[in-house]
């Protein structure tokens, strides 16, 4: 398997260099190849993604990424939304588990108010929201495989304001019904509340694609912050992971930056794009059994830098891999 891998900027530079070395020693069958894109290549080139980039990422059979910061420039389109539209990826993918909750967050990932459709004139600025059929019912589709071997969907959304919600609700409903899957609908600031106060209530959760955002760092506070939290993108043909926070300057650079989010987020693309649940599941107990030695870095409490932490996840896979 062909692997591509973006750091990207800031942390992107310190936490999925851990996330690959925990790749290496579980699939030494895997290729590896860098793609330099990001801030930085904007600064040195004047473009953040090249087209030879995009057919590098093309090449992959899954990405593993991390993050990138936004370049200075009022004309710059975000290479993430960028690469997520250009591959299709429509399906974004959070799970968030801790003790007695297990939720996977289902959010479309190509349309809403990333559409692109905007502009700023002297007095006024737009953004459009667009919501289509054929996007609505694939996600939903997707969130309905998922609940299949779970328990119940809840479709969030603002029907009561926005028509593009009523719209993106009622096909939620109608996918849901032709799958005979269980669901609920909530609004979604209501459950931005209720997710804090009531994780256990929730299996899968479907929104579109701004919502799902929010709705998926607000969850990070379950399980101690942004840096615990992976993702999968998903499409027909391409797949690309990487950590749910951003490239964090305020921290760049420095060897804090916890690497769970992105050792989770290798652990999704091994049981995601190359079946590999055994795998999958040894870096999760790796990160778990580092955990309970009171090895955390600052964002949890604790003072392991991001190597400190990363390397005593490695040797824990070693160790696995050698029994
Ligand atoms: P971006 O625009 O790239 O999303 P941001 O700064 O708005 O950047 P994040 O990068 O997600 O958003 O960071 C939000 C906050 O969470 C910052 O204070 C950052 O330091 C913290 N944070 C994010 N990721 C981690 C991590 N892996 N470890 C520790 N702290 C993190």
């Amino acid at each position: 398997m062909k692997i591509a891998v973006v750091e990207g900027d800031g942390i992107g530079h310190e936490v999925i260099p851990v996330a690959r070395r925990a790749l290496e020693v579980l699939r030494p069958d895997f290729e590896f190849f860098p793609v330099e894109v990001g801030y930085g290549k904007w600064q040195r080139c004047g473009q953040a993604m090249t087209e030879e980039d995009m057919e590098a990422l093309k090449s992959a059979d899954a990405i593993l990424f991390g993050a990138i910061t936004t370049p200075p420039d009022p004309d710059y389109r975000s290479v993430i939304v960028q690469i997520r539209k250009t591959l299709d990826l429509y399906a974004n993918i959070r799970p968030v588990s801790g003790k007695g909750f297990d939720i996977i967050i289902v959010r479309e990932n190509t349309e809403g108010l990333y559409s692109g459709m905007e502009k700023i004139e002297k007095d006024s600025a737009c953004t459009v929201r667009c919501i289509t059929r054929k996007g609505s019912e694939r996600i939903a589709r997707c969130a309905c495989r998922l609940v299949k071997s779970r328990r119940e969907l809840t479709i969030g959304h603002k029907a009561n304001v926005l028509k593009s919600d009523v719209f993106f609700r009622d096909i939620c409903i109608a996918e849901a019904q032709r799958a005979n899957v269980p669901f609920r609908e909530c609004y979604i600031d209501a459950l931005c509340l209720d997710i804090l106060q009531h994780p256990e209530k929730y299996d899968v959760i479907l929104t579109e694609n701004m919502f799902g955002d929010i709705v998926s760092d607000v969850a990070a506070f379950l399980v101690g912050g942004l840096g615990m939290l992976p993702s999968g993108n998903l499409g027909d043909r391409y797949a690309l992971f990487e950590p749910v926070h951003g490239s964090a300057p305020d921290i760049a650079g420095r060897n804090i930056a916890n690497p769970v989010a992105a050792l989770r987020s290798a652990a999704m693309l091994l049981s995601y794009r190359a079946n590999d649940r055994t795998g999958a599941a040894a870096i999760e107990e790796a990160i778990q059994q580092v955990l309970a030695r009171g090895i955390r870095t600052k964002d949890l409490g604790g003072s392991a830098t991001t190597t400190e932490f990363g390397d005593q996840v490695i040797r824990e896979l070693a160790r696995r891999s050698r029994t």
